[in-house]
């Protein structure tokens, strides 16, 4: 099935399910919201004990706001690298890890960021481990684990796009889709924050010389969820709002947030276009608005670099027994940035998991090995 060398590795990775088993419960039972950075640190202190353990050198950048970013390297390469992605942060509250403990039942795990994406951060820092113990990377192996993403990676962005820059190949290990795919297109995203001012009055005493922002709003939210166009994968979703004073003012204020989802560079410039103009003009008279980006993520899309990539990982699995296909989803990720700047990324190498974001986020325990070794046998053959 493949050389020597690689069947030691695959079995050393299929000998240490017992001990992914116990560190990803560790990662699950500890609260890590992207919020919480105290939290996000203490599953990166999980981890550096992990790698001191495996002998892996690593070091980390501090951040003041969010986790700090903890990264591996195993082997040498001057000039090019391969990179391993994954987020520490989850979406849960502080408490959830104590409310849903780790649990496995009828071959899933369940617990907050199970799949998504602790057990990529389990499989990702076993196949740092891999190679630790017995060589054959190909080029500097690089493990990063960032802390901020489902924030839109607003301090580890930076981080990503330069280890990026140096890399050959990119694998973010978020969870395989429920099907087992791996991910080979993602759309962008922004996020936006709006906010309308108009003008207060007494809605009985004075009505007329109120400026209603909240109509203003209205109007606006009706414009912008016009733009979505779903045959080009375009979509804009007004999210949250907020405005007002009383019932019995006119509302001197207005905000909302707003989030554009898109396909290629080129449908975002569209649609940025026109979410400016509806900015830029007032339906009711006086009223003003004004909005900036709180957040992005550059789309994944496929290029003949990271198809190949796609390609040489879909044989590997295949050598471990799973059959991986491509899959393109709305969903944004780091791998959108990696894309970015030009490096062959694949997204969702992770064990197998569904329902992210919600409290019945399942892992499929049995797709942890081979996985890791699917992983593992794309490193090592990486030319
Ligand atoms: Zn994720």
């Amino acid at each position: 099935m493949t050389t020597t060398y690689g069947q030691a590795v695959l079995d050393w990775l299929a000998s240490q399910r017992p001990a992914m088993l116990a560190l990803l419960e560790e990662f699950v039972n500890t609260d890590s919201g992207s919020y919480d950075k105290a939290g996000v640190d203490a599953v990166g202190e999980r981890i550096r004990g992990f790698l001191d353990r495996q002998g892996i050198v690593h070091d980390t950048v501090a951040n003041d706001r969010f986790g700090d970013v903890v990264r591996a390297t195993v082997g040498q390469g001057a000039n090019t690298s391969i990179l391993l992605m994954g987020h520490r942060d989850t979406v849960f509250p502080k408490g959830e890890a104590g409310r849903r403990r780790f649990r496995i039942e009828n071959g899933r795990a369940y617990g907050p960021g199970v799949a998504d994406m602790k057990a990529g951060l389990v499989m990702n820092a076993f196949v740092l481990a891999a190679f630790q113990k017995f060589g054959g990377a190909p080029a500097l192996l690089v493990g990063l684990f960032t802390s901020d993403e489902e924030i839109g990676s607003p301090a580890c962005r930076r981080i990503i796009e330069a280890e990026a820059r140096r890399a050959r190949a990119v694998f973010n290990s978020e969870p395989g889709r429920p099907t087992g795919n791996v991910v080979n297109g993602r759309k962008g995203g922004v996020f936006m924050k709006m906010e309308i001012t108009g003008k207060a009055a007494h809605s009985g005493g004075n009505f007329s010389d109120g400026i209603s922002a909240i109509e203003e709003l209205a109007r606006k939210v009706i414009a912008l969820h016009a733009i979505t166009d779903l045959t080009r994968g375009t979509t804009v979703n007004v999210g949250l709002i907020s405005g007002g004073q009383t019932v019995n003012t006119v509302a001197p204020w207005a905000k909302c947030e707003i989030d554009l989802r898109y396909v290629t560079p080129s449908d975002r410039e569209d649609a940025m276009g026109k979410i400016t103009r509806i900015v830029e003009t007032a339906h009711v008279p006086g009223t003003s608005a004004k909005f900036e980006i709180a957040g992005e993520f550059k789309p994944l899309v496929e290029t003949p670099d990271s198809k190949r990539l796609f390609e040489h990982y879909a044989s590997c699995a295949s050598d471990v027994g799973l059959k991986v296909e491509g899959e393109f989803t709305g969903g944004c990720a780091d791998s959108g940035f990696t894309a970015a700047v030009g490096t062959p990324t694949i997204c969702a190498v992770g064990p197998v998991g569904g329902k992210a974001h919600t409290p019945d986020e399942y892992l499929v325990v049995d797709s942890l090995v081979p996985r890791a070794q699917t992983l593992a046998l794309a490193v090592a053959r990486l030319t």
